[in-house]
């Protein structure tokens, strides 16, 4: 039944097209379903005897499978509502959806955040910073954790309650980053279809992740191999890391084509011996491992990160992680768009599951230039274009330029102000303020209606692409 929902919603030219009403109802649905097969999994646990044991067994695997299943019917619905509302509902006018709204973040304290001040915790707005660190700030409707209007009402709710309004396909971060994050790749779409039915576990959704990292602080990011010339530099003058990789593989660095770094990946993560003297060498001679490795001493990853790319970018540059492209935050602070997904491939500096396999599977092992995105500017505008359902332009309002219409764009969107105050305003005349690190959603009518900015500062843009 649900699979039939999730189908006809996330097809509009069905025998019975979505309409905002059904996907709205459908999202309700999913999110009282997913709280029920929690409870009622949490309850039949202790019942566990002898007699019922495969009975029961049965039944809370067929509850976790359905739930497994429930963020993906999410993902639809988010989408379903946005053609939904684009293509069939009347403008409406005075009511939520052509309002705008304050949302306030989901925060995360993983462990590699910063303490305050920090930009996380200042777009918490929590008055008093506690010292767990302050990671991420979430904008968005992800199940995990959606962000709330300032009654305390999830977004997720006050959408499904106003379904015109549109659930957003994408999830706003701000990151705030003191210890590097695991290396890792995210699947393509096709992939993460494979790995979701084979290990919904491990991952959580079949979507792929397109990330868009853009600099708010200086950020060192890894990503992509670096060149064949490169590595052989790298590993001629280090003989312990010459024999990590294995003697067959660093005979590929020699050979013309270039065959990748592939098979000396392989070699290092079934050797798990020789990685204590392989980056004792390599500390000496690689910042980049001489940094990774003060956090976490002989893991793998501090030699994965050393045939990286490395750049740090500067406050508002970008970097596009497409998908199977092995990638790592070092440090700094930025603000992360992505396809809502939770699939994360990992292979070193992390306590999570570590999937080689999978991940050699992915990675093509050879190098490509790291995807630095360069704004297309247009009077106060910067958009930044990369191939994701997602659009992300900067507006600065300064001196010269203090008042900025926003060319009409489907929503929903988010409106997030980095510096200053901003003041945006909808064609039926309301508006609202918000200060630096405040946050406003509009729905997808709204965005299609046109915004228009007022005052001095920095904001940030997001909406779907369509
Ligand atoms: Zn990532």
């Amino acid at each position: 039944m649900l699979s039939s929902l999730a189908e006809s919603a996330a097809n509009p030219s069905n025998r019975e097209p979505a309409t905002a009403e059904s996907v709205g109802q459908l999202y309700s649905l999913l999110s009282d379903i997913k709280e029920s097969l929690h409870d009622e999994v949490g309850k039949m646990r202790p019942l566990h005897n002898h007699r019922s044991h495969r009975a029961m067994h049965q039944f809370i695997q067929s509850r976790k499978d359905l739930a497994q299943k429930i963020p993906e019917f999410l993902q639809a619905a988010a989408n379903a509502s946005i053609q939904a509302v684009s293509t069939q509902a009347p403008l409406a006018t005075g009511d939520a959806t052509m309002s705008l709204h304050r949302v306030d973040p989901a925060v995360q304290r993983y462990v590699w955040g910063m303490e305050p001040p920090c930009l996380v915790h200042a777009m918490s707005g929590a008055a008093d910073g506690t010292p767990e660190p302050w990671a991420e700030a979430w904008f968005g409707v992800h199940p995990r954790a959606p962000s709330t209007l300032p009654n305390g009402m999830p977004l997720t709710e006050f959408i499904a309650s106003n379904p015109a309004l549109g659930f957003p396909p994408f999830l706003l971060k701000a990151l705030s980053i003191a210890k590097p994050l695991s290396i890792q790749a995210h699947p393509d779409q096709e992939l993460a279809a494979t790995l979701h039915a084979r290990r919904p576990d491990i991952y959580p959704d079949a979507s792929h992740k397109p990330e868009l990292m853009i600099a708010v602080k200086p950020t060192r990011v890894l990503c992509g191999f670096k060149t064949s010339a490169e590595l052989l530099e790298l590993v001629g003058k280090l003989p312990a890391l010459a024999a990590a990789f294995g003697a067959a593989a660093f005979d590929a660095f020699n050979s013309e084509p270039w065959s990748g770094v592939k098979g000396c990946l392989t070699h290092l993560f079934d050797h798990p011996e020789t990685h204590e003297a392989a980056i004792a060498e390599l500390v000496a001679v690689d910042g980049v491992a001489a940094f990774v490795h003060g956090f976490f001493g002989t893991d793998v990853g501090v030699i994965v990160a050393a045939l990286l790319q490395h750049r740090t970018l500067q406050p508002g540059e970008a970097v596009f992680i497409p998908a199977n492209e092995l990638h790592c935050y070092l440090s700094g602070e930025g603000i992360e768009v992505m396809v809502s997904s939770d699939n994360v491939v990992r292979c070193g500096l992390t306590g999570k599951l570590i999937d080689t396999p999978t991940l050699l599977g992915m990675v093509s092992g050879m190098h490509a230039e790291m995807a630095q995105v360069t704004p297309t500017v247009s009077g106060p505008f910067r958009s930044f274009d990369c191939p994701a359902e997602f659009r992300v332009v900067g507006v600065t309002l300064d001196g010269g330029n203090t008042e900025a219409d926003v060319e009409p764009m489907p929503g929903p969107l988010f409106v997030l102000c980095m510096t200053g105050e901003v003041e945006v305003s909808t064609p039926m005349g309301s508006s609202a303020v918000i200060c630096a690190h405040q946050c406003l959603f509009a729905g997808i009518d709204l965005g299609l209606a046109g915004l228009r900015m007022r005052g001095r500062g920095e904001a940030i843009i997001v909406a779907p692409r369509v």
